[in-house]
């Protein structure tokens, strides 16, 4: 008997589920079964924005790739800069040797590239807060294995402005950071404000220091939190260096004469860049905060 549009029919008609033979199509006999098919593009969408990222821990992610951790030696420790063998000495590299530094090491977890550019741009666009804590514990335990101070330290992360925290849903540098702290055991202190600019990504190499010069300071009363302290910086990527500079500036500037008893500057992914950094200025912040 031929089924009429809508006629409820009981039993249902059985399902064939035999093998199919070589060249045989079955087509649309089961029209119902294809419209029970859920719609695969919107979670598949979510799938990979939101749960692939963490599929994999962060850390063997990037023990995976090989960028869980750098030789001794892979970089200077005054500038962070990527170093060949003998290129680095007491003074520093060719990068910063004839230059002041406003801080007194610096330290990375390496270059920003391969998995490792990978994962911190997963950390600054999907807003994953666990993910961050992962590299900033991994940046601890470099810091641990360069000879961190095991007291006397506070974490103060890189601020970001109210109005790009407001965008992005989470303060990904201060998750990083929360990771640093977590692993040196020491307290975390959002020490700095941030005027809102354009990011540092969108504008010129040479433009950088002038986009970020004066916008962060120190938070009043935040001075009694680093008197004396050894002030651990983080950030996600360095590539001028101008930020972590603006930062230094407004520790050592800021305060009312609290000073740090010294600051290292400690981040996740260090742009590898042919030349010399740009360093120009750093001279003036020392002497000024003399
Ligand atoms: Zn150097």
């Amino acid at each position: 008997m031929k089924q009429a549009d809508g006629e409820f029919v009981w039993p249902p008609a059985r399902v064939d589920d035999s093998p199919l033979a070589p060249g045989e199509d079955r087509g649309t006999e089961h029209p119902i079964e294809q419209k029970q098919q859920p719609e695969r593009g919107w979670w598949s969408a979510i799938e990979r924005a939101w749960l692939c990222p963490v599929a994999v821990p962060v850390r063997e992610r990037l023990e995976i790739a090989g960028c869980d951790g750098e030789a001794l030696g892979a970089c200077c420790d005054r500038c962070a800069t990527t170093v060949g063998a003998g290129e680095e000495d007491e003074f520093g590299c060719a990068s910063c040797r004839d230059r002041k530094v406003p801080w007194d090491r610096a330290v990375r977890l390496g270059a920003y590239e391969d998995e490792l550019r990978e994962v911190i741009l997963e950390v600054k666009f999907t807003r994953f807060r666990s993910a961050g804590m992962a590299l900033g514990r991994m940046l601890g335990e470099v810091l641990r294995n360069a000879g961190a101070p095991s007291e006397g330290v506070v974490v103060v992360p890189i601020p970001m402005s109210t109005r790009r925290r407001l965008v992005r849903g989470v303060d990904h540098t201060a998750a990083i950071g929360r990771g640093v702290a977590s692993e040196l055991g020491a307290p975390m202190r959002m020490a700095l404000t941030r005027r809102h600019r354009p990011s540092q990504r969108t504008v010129s190499m040479s433009a950088r220091a002038g986009n970020v010069s004066g916008t962060m300071r120190l938070r009043r009363g935040a001075g009694a939190g680093i008197k004396g302290r050894t002030v651990v910086l983080v950030d996600d990527v360095r590539t001028s260096g101008a930020t972590l500079r603006a930062a230094s500036s407004s520790i050592f500037l800021g305060g009312d004469g609290c000073r740090p008893a010294a600051i290292w500057v400690a981040t996740v992914g260090v742009t590898p860049v042919r030349g010399r950094m740009d360093l120009a200025g750093l001279a003036r912040i020392r002497t000024a905060a003399k």
